[in-house]
């Protein structure tokens, strides 16, 4: 990966960043002054959300009431897209503004490409040079320093990982999951310790994982207290249920991250962005979980509240969730320069509305070798070695290992992507076909038989990554 030379080239990145921020202050109408001056930055990523199953985003029950606070004082985004569907390849992408081909965070598992490049400057990285006190609380394994995620924090806090190997798998062989992931109460509890004590401009990353499986719940009178099926038909809509009781319990906890700003009288002043790294089947596409390409997997909730940015807008344009860290930087002041090679590009013209923005293309993948190494006759291939391209109404999913099976979709005629166009349009496959090749998506190297301790292994069966029986 070419990383001999990262010493080098952090120190002098250190330097470029260091000088831009002296020049910065001629060329820029934003925030220019001192750090303590910038404003601080909050970042809440939701694990496995789909947008439409937030109130604010029209779902018919009420789950999430301090989110939908959120959007009326900033800005929904309605055409969000996550650049992958897998939980550290799009957190990668959220927290470098790079396309997970140029981030190099491919996979879950395999010999190669499961840790973000050292060489990757991060949003903590570039933030911590500018003078921000940065810290990270996450909730679950497939965030952490195992995927390279606490590049730049001074503070990273995952507590909750337990390295006994003992600790993770007990005597009888059962998996012990509540040592992988922790709830929204615990994780804000330790936020909010750590915000009493902050000093500003900070930035603070915090991953919540409730929704991501029925694994670890929250409390019991609170699940009965607000499960709106209790006497479900079936496992499915059981399972759905739980997943909006989640999401809500989930919003319950960010509503007290929120009233702490707002108590301290910050809130308005403070840069909060809050995404999701992918949805979930939940059925559809015949999916339950996450990790392809459908709209429900990576059209993502995402809201921006910004200082001196008006409150209540709903935008319609593509976007995407490697726009966030230029977007940040733009807010806070900090000149594009700083942070060299970005895919992404600022969102801060389209939440005030004042200027034309630039179309984006979308790109995301499934890059899954957890199933690509599985035998042939357990293989599934929909999960596997996808690469997808929205641009417009028009949505590619490229399948590398079985082009003909790929998929074309107009999404403005067909938003639940139920009718495959890819016979019957070449003109549009061979475009969208040609802007991927020139990405050079694929990986560029071979699955092998993983590379992970036995410890790693287990978390991830626990968390459902791997099969139990792999
Ligand atoms: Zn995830």
């Amino acid at each position: 990966m070419g990383d001999v030379d990262v010493p080098n080239s952090r120190v002098w990145r250190c330097l470029c960043i260091l000088t831009a921020l002296v020049v910065a202050g001629c060329e820029r109408s934003a925030p220019t002054g001192p750090s303590a001056d910038r404003p601080s930055v909050l970042l809440i990523t939701l694990d496995t959300t789909r947008a439409d199953h937030l109130s604010c985003y029209g779902y018919p029950q009420q789950t999430s009431a301090n989110l939908d606070r959120l959007a009326q004082r900033g800005t929904l985004f309605t055409a969000a897209i996550a650049q992958a569907a897998v939980t550290p390849v799009s957190h990668a992408s959220i927290l470098t503004g790079l396309n997970p081909y140029n981030h190099g965070l491919r996979v879950m598992h395999g010999t190669t490409e499961n840790r973000l490049r050292d060489s990757c400057t991060t949003l903590a990285e570039t933030l911590g040079a500018a003078g921000y006190q940065t810290a990270a609380f996450v909730s679950a394994f497939p965030v952490t320093a195992r995927f390279g995620l606490d590049q730049g924090f001074e503070t990273f806090d995952a507590e909750f990982i337990d390295d006994a190997p003992e600790q993770i798998v007990s005597a009888t062989g059962a998996v012990n999951t509540g040592r992988n992931q922790r709830r929204a109460d615990e994780t804000t509890d330790r936020a909010l310790a750590w915000l009493a004590q902050a000093r500003r401009p900070f930035f603070l990353w915090l991953h919540y994982f409730d929704p991501h499986d029925p694994l670890v719940l929250p409390p019991r009178e609170y699940i009965q207290q607000h499960n709106a099926v209790p006497q479900p038909r079936d496992q499915s809509e059981a399972l759905r249920a739980i997943y909006d009781v989640e999401i809500r319990y989930m919003d319950l906890h960010i509503g007290r991250i929120l009233d702490r700003l707002a108590l301290n009288g910050k809130l308005e002043e403070v840069v909060t962005v809050v995404v999701a790294d992918h949805g979930e089947g939940l059925g559809d596409h015949d999916w339950w979980t996450h990790g392809i390409l459908y709209q429900e997997q990576i059209r993502v909730p995402l809201l921006i509240q910004a200082p001196g940015k008006p409150g209540g807008r709903r935008v319609d344009n593509l976007v995407r969730t490697i726009d966030i860290m230029p977007t940040i930087c733009d807010l806070v002041g900090l000149p594009a320069t700083v942070v060299p090679r970005l895919d992404g590009q600022s969102l801060a013209p389209l939440l005030s509305g004042s200027a034309p923005d630039a179309a984006r293309r979308a790109y995301s993948d499934s890059v899954n070798m957890l199933v690509y190494r599985t035998p042939a006759k357990t293989q599934d291939v929909k999960n596997d070695m996808l690469f997808a391209v929205v641009d417009g109404p028009w949505k590619y999913i490229h399948h590398l290992l079985r082009s003909d099976e790929s998929e074309l979709y107009n999404l403005q005629d067909d938003p639940a992507e139920q009718k495959n166009l890819y016979a019957t349009h070449p003109e549009q496959v061979a475009r969208l076909l040609a802007d991927l090749r020139e990405r050079e998506f694929a990986p560029r190297e071979q699955p092998g038989t993983g590379s992970m301790s036995p410890e790693d292994i287990a978390r991830l069966k626990a968390l459902g990554y791997i099969r139990q029986d792999e």
